[in-house]
């Protein structure tokens, strides 16, 4: 039996920015993937890019990315990320306006240049946005886009390269977890790989496989979509941008589109692996709705598709981590908002694999669901802004 440091399930965007930064660390790692690098929710991710946070922990680990991804190619050999910084504008309810004027000021003050922006001062700097019913908007200027795909391959190539080794095609089936003595990873193959310390980083996987170890998590999977639409003869809009008081948030893609999805919870599903990926006409109606009513100039937009994937979900809408059993960790339950968070997110997940775990992540051990500590996120329905 093949013997390592470090083994880490999952091949998406957390698990590959876990081993990208393992891997200069002088310890053996080896990622267990069942199928394909970025193969899984983070390849359908639509790797909305930004720092706005309320989590302070959070906005932090966030723009630590977003500083990361503009060094893309510095850092992990030339690749690319596909990443744009485009600016992104949050429109929130009267109800956030104080809020907002405090995140902003934090954001500003840790590097994340945000502005709180009056109705009046929206209009003047969006004329195309229709302001019925918003009551401020927060602006940070450095928020954009990446591509998941790039971004979680040139990570995982950046690992290979550091000597980090990568099984594609390999699904772990079993889990033996021996105490204090490591486990044994059982693959689909009938071998296994007796590793000192383990990551589960298998997005809405992650539960079942942590429940082999002892751990059970309140762990829940939701189905999301994703509609694209042509822009039709209306100007473009060059910014990702969220609409809080609707529930939707949009990104332009670099080519004649944009694309657009929900803020907000839906129903809990039960089969991960059994749900239906196609976008209904009817979602993409209600979608393409609350877009035209924000922009009336938009009301010829062409429909073209989309996708609907699935998010890893926390009670509390923030990501798991911790150390769930002896050398067993968990890094998920990222809530649909976890795409940004990784690049950045893999150095402190690293530290805490190797024993050396940044204050900060405390707050995001599992052990909150049961003490009653969970977190504060985001705002209102949409909890997935953390
Ligand atoms: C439609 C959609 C839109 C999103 N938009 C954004 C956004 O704009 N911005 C943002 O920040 N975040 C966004 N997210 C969230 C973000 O994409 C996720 O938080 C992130 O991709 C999760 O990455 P992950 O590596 O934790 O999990 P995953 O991408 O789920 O990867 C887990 C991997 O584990 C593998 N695996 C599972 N079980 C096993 C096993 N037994 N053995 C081996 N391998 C296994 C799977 O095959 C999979 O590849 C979005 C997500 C979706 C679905």
């Amino acid at each position: 039996m093949d013997h390592v440091d470090i083994g880490i399930i999952g091949g998406g965007v957390h698990g590959a920015s876990a081993a990208f930064h393992l891997g200069d660390r002088g310890v053996s790692t080896v990622v267990f993937e069942r199928g394909d690098v970025a193969g899984g929710p983070t390849g359908r991710s639509s790797a909305v890019c930004r720092a706005y946070y309320t989590n302070p922990f959070l906005a932090r680990v966030a723009r630590e990315s977003l500083d990361l991804l503009d060094r893309f190619a510095e850092v992990t050999g030339g690749h690319d990320a596909g990443y744009h910084r485009t600016g992104g504008l949050f429109i929130h309810g009267p109800e956030d306006i104080e809020e907002v004027r405090r995140t902003a000021r934090d954001l500003t003050a840790i590097g994340t240049i945000t502005d709180a922006l009056s109705v009046d001062e929206l209009a003047d700097r969006f004329p195309a946005f229709d302001l019925t019913g918003v009551g401020i908007g927060g602006w940070e200027q450095g928020a954009g886009y990446a591509d998941p795909v790039l971004t979680t391959q040139g990570l995982m190539a950046r690992a290979r390269d550091t000597g980090v080794e990568v099984r594609r095609n390999t699904e772990v089936v079993r889990l033996e977890h021996r105490g204090g003595r490591g486990t044994i990873v059982h693959l689909g193959d009938g071998t296994s790989v007796d590793v000192d310390r383990l990551l589960i980083a298998a997005g809405p996987w992650s539960g079942p496989l942590a429940a082999q170890v002892g751990a059970e998590l309140p762990l829940t999977a939701e189905r999301h979509v994703v509609a694209t639409y042509g822009w039709g003869p209306a100007p473009r809009i060059e910014h990702v941008f969220a609409d809080i008081v609707q529930g939707y948030y949009a990104k332009p893609e670099r080519s004649d589109h944009f694309i657009v999805g929900p803020l907000t919870p839906s129903p809990t599903i039960d089969d991960p692996d059994a749900i239906d990926d196609r976008l209904l006409d009817e979602e993409s109606e209600e979608l393409a709705t609350k877009v035209i009513r924000r922009l009336p100039g938009l009301e010829e937009i062409e429909p073209r598709g989309g996708w609907a994937s699935l998010y890893d979900v926390s009670p509390d809408w923030q990501p798991v981590i911790g150390e769930i059993a002896d050398g067993v960790f968990i890094d998920a339950g990222t809530s649909g908002h976890g795409f940004k968070l990784a690049p950045g997110l893999g150095r402190y997940v690293a530290d805490l694999v190797l024993g050396d775990p940044d204050p900060g992540l405390e707050q995001f051990g599992p052990e909150r669901f049961t003490t009653g500590a969970g977190l504060a996120s985001g705002w209102g329905d949409a909890r997935i802004l953390g």
